[in-house]
Order: structure tokens, then C-alpha cells, then sequence
């Protein structure tokens, strides 16, 4: 079964499952591609359904436009003025304009992304972010691992720090004891960040995920589950180029 509800110009169609675990009332859930589903419980006519989510249409019409925004910035970049870019969790307005080779840059100003390249070639431009981003990445994440090295007792010494792109991993160790990092890490917020240095250099003593591993996490990061959520639900966004 299907119903068709509206608010203002916008319609929705929706799929109705019949499902004897939902007592009495009507659930709606808005899935981020954009299906709306309806559980309503047997023996309900389409004309009562429609009525009981109709009621309910502002609300549905709210998550369906955040599902469409979310699926925007999880597509590839254009690298045109007006995109979203993010930098250490903050969202940029992307903003290209040309500049003679010598004087290519990017400045980071009241929201803005400002690239200036010899050429507004998407290519251009991304080329260039890609190393802005990098050599931030470079920087920051360099900074951050020196912190935390100087704090967490179990490291003897600082470990390497190595960058290294990965499409669904911020970050791994290996056997020699360096720490890698994906440069797109520097997207995110900086409590997530941090989150990801821990977990790895918890990783130089532990290697696997054991309760000795989760021990040690958890003493030098309590909050670490929350930013470990956070950076889940952001990694579509920031790992897309
Ligand atoms: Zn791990």
C-alpha cells in the first residue's frame, strides 16, 4: 500500500508496511535517501493512514529536507564558488577567484573558503585545496599527536606520524610503531580529532580491540564514545572529494 501526503507544494509518496509489532499507533521513519516507510498496525485503511500521517506531514517534510542537504554534501565536490567546504568541523562557504600563478592561495575568512588560483578549473582548484588541505593536515595533526604524546604515559616517545589517504579509515598503525593518519581527518572537529589519535596510539600497546585495548581508551578518553559517534555520522561528508 501507498499514500500520498502534501504540505504546501511538496508531496511524498510513502510505502506502508503492515506490521503487527506496532500496537496501535502509526510510525513514520524518513530514510536518508529520501523514502518515507509507515509501520501501521493490521486492519488499518489507506484513508485512516493517509489521515494519521498527513497530520504529521511538517514534520515528515523537515526530515525529508535534511536527508536532501545531508545527500548534498555526501556527493563529490564541484569546486565552484558557493560549495560547502569543512575544516577542523567547521563548514566554509567555497569561494574560487583567479589569481596570477605566483599568487595562488587560500585563506580561511568569516566563513569563507577563498581560493585564488590562475585558473577556475575545477581541477584547478581542487589540486590546490588538496594541498591546502594537506599541508593543514601536516600542521595540525602533527601538533596534536606531539600533545598527546606528551601526555599519555604508556608512549615512551613520540611515534612518526605518517598521512596517508585512506577512502574509508581515518587513521591505522603500524608494526614499526608509526601512526597514520588520513589527511582528511583535519575536516573534522577537533574533539574527534583527538579521539582517533588516542585510539591509535592506545593501538601501539594494544593492538587488537580487547578489553585491554577499551581499558586504556577509556582511562585516557571517558568521552570518546561520543566523539567516536560524531565522526561515524560525519564520514560520508568529509571523506567524499
Ligand atoms: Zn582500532
Amino acid at each position: 500500500m501507498r499514500v500520498l501526503i502534501r504540505y504546501g507544494d511538496d508531496t511524498a509518496h510513502c510505502d506502508v508496511q503492515e506490521s503487527a509489532s506496532v500496537p496501535s499507533k502509526i510510525r513514520i521513519h524518513v530514510y536518508p535517501d529520501g523514502s518515507v516507510e509507515i509501520e501501521a498496525p493490521p486492519g488499518k485503511s489507506a484513508d485512516e493512514i493517509q489521515r494519521a500521517v498527513q497530520k504529521r506531514a511538517r514534520w515528515v517534510f523537515s526530515h525529508l529536507k535534511a536527508a536532501t542537504a545531508a545527500r548534498a554534501l555526501s556527493l563529490p565536490r564541484e569546486y565552484v564558488s558557493g560549495e560547502a567546504h569543512f575544516y577542523l568541523g567547521r563548514r566554509y562557504k567555497l569561494i574560487v577567484s583567479s589569481a596570477p600563478t605566483a599568487q595562488s592561495s587560500v585563506k580561511l575568512a568569516r566563513g569563507r573558503l577563498e581560493v585564488a588560483v590562475y585558473s577556475r578549473d575545477p581541477a584547478v582548484v581542487r589540486r590546490r585545496l588538496k594541498q591546502w588541505y594537506l599541508d593543514r593536515a601536516e600542521s595540525y595533526l602533527a601538533g596534536r599527536l606531539s600533545h598527546w604524546a606528551a601526555i599519555l604515559p604508556f608512549l615512551k616517545a613520540e611515534p612518526p606520524l605518517k598521512l596517508t589517504s585512506m577512502s574509508t579509515q581515518w587513521g591505522s598503525c603500524s608494526p614499526q610503531g608509526a601512526i597514520h593518519l588520513n589527511p582528511a581527518l583535519v575536516k573534522a572537529p577537533r574533539h574527534c580529532i583527538d579521539y582517533v589519535i588516542v585510539h591509535e596510539a592506545c593501538h601501539l600497546v594494544e593492538h587488537n580491540h580487547s578489553r585491554r585495548f577499551y581499558d586504556l581508551l577509556n582511562r585516557h578518553m571517558p568521552g570518546w564514545r561520543a566523539a567516536k559517534t560524531e565522526l561515524d555520522g560525519l564520514a560520508e561528508m568529509l571523506l567524499v572529494e
